[in-house]
């Protein structure tokens, strides 16, 4: 076992409706909007704790927030003040530990275990002197969530917010009582879709899915998201707190030899190369949320095309089909001296899903052998018998 961390989730309320209301007297204690007027298209950027009493939120159209609240006050946002503050705020993180994650503008993991020593080994301390500090200094409020790691740092500080604080409790039978009464949505990674599957199968808190066979969920869902739910449901989430922002993107190319103009190269070389992404984005720890494909011809005339994935993934096969749909939809009219393939818009976060949801390039459902377990496979073969051990068939 790992020694036991101490992860903060620091998040601020509201933060640029928060912002508006401390620079305007005049917005305090009113439903306020950022995010233009409500007579054009646009959508809402961050509401006010009194615009969500009428069911605004992030993203919803401005049009809609409007007929929500006829009252409520559109403010245009400033990002470049929000950008400013957001700089303070994790400034207050910095004096605390180095090793800071930001999740957004104005949104942090914090690994405090190296700092816990100089705070009376009491996290609380550490939680309660940054939300004075933004209190004092930025006038605004911060919620935190204190915990053994970051999906259920990131759970605890939502449950008290506004300007909250939430410890979760240790051991691990505690950590399950605590889970348990909450609802599946509240598990990080479970969308609407995959929270309606659940209950189709009675499953409907955290606790009904720690009680959940292990194999009936993998008949469910699949064995790497069983795996998941299954881990999240007890508490369980070892993924680092990374102290920079994570790698941008991951990419592999190549130039030919000679200028090529058989299909079949094409699509041996993007195999190889999605491969390659593919155990890249698996030994550091991400999906994928968009694929992109680098084009050269005998020109040097150079294209690049993305796509963004409906789900995160970090499936070689994935990857391929993405860059291979992204070739076809762009055929080399000439011949190709260079190709490409790369991931971004990475994430540590898996999105938990049911295989058919992983069916997303006309591809047949995953059967045996499980695709995400042949990727593993084929990762150890290579860790021990070098890089070209072991092709896939075209
Ligand atoms: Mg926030």
């Amino acid at each position: 076992m790992p020694a036991e961390r101490t992860i903060l989730h620091v998040d601020m309320d509201a933060f640029f409706a928060s912002v508006e209301q401390r620079d305007n007297p005049a917005l305090r204690g009113k439903p306020v909007v950022v995010g233009g007027s409500p007579d054009k298209r646009g959508v809402v950027a961050a509401a006010s704790y009194e615009a969500r009493k009428f069911g605004i939120r992030s993203a919803m159209p401005t049009r809609e927030a409007h007929r929500r609240c006829p009252d409520a006050v559109f403010v245009k946002g400033r990002m470049s003040v929000y950008s400013a503050v957001s700089k303070k705020v994790f400034a207050i993180f910095e004096d605390i530990t180095p090793m800071v994650q930001p999740v957004s503008v104005d949104e942090a993991f914090l690994d405090v275990t190296g700092a816990l020593h100089l705070w009376q080994n009491d996290p609380v301390r550490i939680a309660e002197h940054i939300r004075e500090r933004i209190r004092n200094e930025l006038h605004l409020t911060a919620s935190v969530g204190i915990a053994p790691n970051k999906f259920l740092a990131k759970l605890a500080s939502d449950i008290n917010k506004p300007d909250g604080l939430s410890l979760v409790p240790r051991p691990q039978p505690d950590i399950e009582a605590f889970l348990a009464p909450l609802a599946v949505g509240r598990i990080w990674g479970v969308g609407k879709k995959t929270e309606a599957r659940l209950t189709e199968h009675n499953i409907r808190t955290i606790g009904d899915l720690q009680r959940a066979p292990p194999a009936q969920l993998t008949r469910w869902f699949g064995d790497l998201s069983a795996r998941h739910l299954h881990a999240l449901a007890r508490g369980l989430d070892d993924r680092p707190v990374h102290e920079r922002d994570p790698e941008k993107s991951i990419s592999s190319e190549h130039t030919f030899d000679q200028d090529q103009t058989d299909p079949a190269v094409w699509r041996a070389c993007l195999l190889e190369q999605s491969e390659d992404v593919g155990r890249r984005l698996r030994k550091a720890g991400f999906w994928t949320q968009c694929v992109h494909i680098k084009i050269r011809n005998d020109r040097f005339e150079t294209i690049t095309r993305q796509q963004k994935l409906p789900l995160p993934t970090r499936r070689d096969l994935d990857i391929h089909h993405t860059a291979m749909a992204l070739l076809e939809q762009n055929a080399p009219a000439r011949p190709v001296r260079l190709l490409g393939v790369g991931a971004s818009h990475l994430t540590d976060t898996p999105s938990i899903a049911g295989p058919q949801q992983l069916d997303l390039f006309s591809e047949p459902a995953p059967v045996q052998p499980d695709p995400a377990k042949l990727d593993d496979i084929l990762d150890a073969l290579r860790a021990k018998y070098g890089k070209n051990a072991l092709k896939r068939g075209g």
